[in-house]
């Protein structure tokens, strides 16, 4: 049998910050993006305000590592590959994971991939006139919030509090996947909704506190969002995650979750299939 050993799951060293950047996460082409109304280039841009801000250096981000091929099948067959899937079969202790996707779009991608599996529980909170409407993904939602066109601060906060709550109470994961996407945001283009940049901060703190009071990791991935003032937002939010001693070494804060927060989005983002936004 021949066994490949893989270079995904170096240890981070202790001096490092749970934030793991790769600058091929920026899109670029030839220059082309630049005539794009999208901001490309946007998860750069939040690792360079954080640097400017001093919240960190090169050293204390996690470089991505590309999964290759053999890293992959290292887990299955092509044709089951999913990201958590992977989640499942490579960290030891996961055995049920919890989706809180706050992107504006229906997440259909990883609802598709796991429809009737058990190990997942679905959270979905979306604008319910905007792509994909895809009904038969919607099967796999176990708490669903659809909302209406340009839904306000107060009410999306308490509903993101209602339903975080109440999925993490409804079952307890080993890990929370949390699609953070800014295409929330006021004046998005595609997403809709009209929620302020100090709504999004509200947003990923009371996500976070949720995982934080009951224990439970969480990987947050930032997604869709690609407005000029995104990455501001997206870096003051991080700032504030920090702050409220919710993102940082182990045993900072009320509980000792490792917390993880992924600079990535766009396509396949927590196995989220819109790659448009
Ligand atoms: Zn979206």
């Amino acid at each position: 049998m021949l066994v490949y050993i893989t270079l995904l799951y170096s240890r981070v060293p202790p001096s490092c910050l749970p934030i793991v950047y790769h600058p091929d996460y920026n899109i670029t082409f030839i220059g082309l993006e630049k005539l794009h109304p999208f901001d490309s280039g946007k998860w750069g841009k939040v690792i360079r305000f954080l640097k400017e801000d001093q919240f960190f250096t090169d050293r204390n981000i996690v470089e991505a590592l590309e999964a290759t091929e053999d890293d992959l099948l290292v887990v299955h067959t092509k044709r089951y590959l999913s990201r958590l899937k992977f989640l499942f079969e490579r960290v030891e202790g996961v055995s049920r994971a919890t989706i809180i996707d706050l992107d504006a779009h229906q997440g259909n991608g990883h609802e598709r991939d796991f429809l009737n599996d058990q190990r997942v529980f679905i959270m979905d909170m979306f604008n319910r006139h905007i792509y994909p409407g895809d009904v038969h993904a919607k099967k796999a939602i176990k708490r669903r919030v659809e909302l209406d066109w340009a839904t306000e601060d107060s009410e999306y906060l308490q509903k993101v509090e209602l339903h975080s709550e109440g999925a993490l109470n409804e079952v307890r994961p080993d890990i929370i996947v949390y699609n953070a996407g800014t295409d929330v945001l006021d004046g998005d283009p595609l997403g809709g909704l009209s929620i302020s940049p100090q709504g999004i901060i509200k947003r990923d703190e009371l996500v976070f506190r949720a995982a934080r009071r009951r224990g439970i990791p969480i990987l947050m991935v930032t997604s869709g969002g690609y407005q000029k003032k995104t990455a501001r937002i997206i870096a003051d939010s991080i700032l504030n995650l920090h702050q409220q001693g919710l993102i940082g070494p182990e045993g900072e804060g009320e509980g000792s979750a490792p917390m993880v927060t992924h600079m990535v989005g766009g396509a396949g983002s927590a196995g989220s299939a819109h790659t448009a936004v």
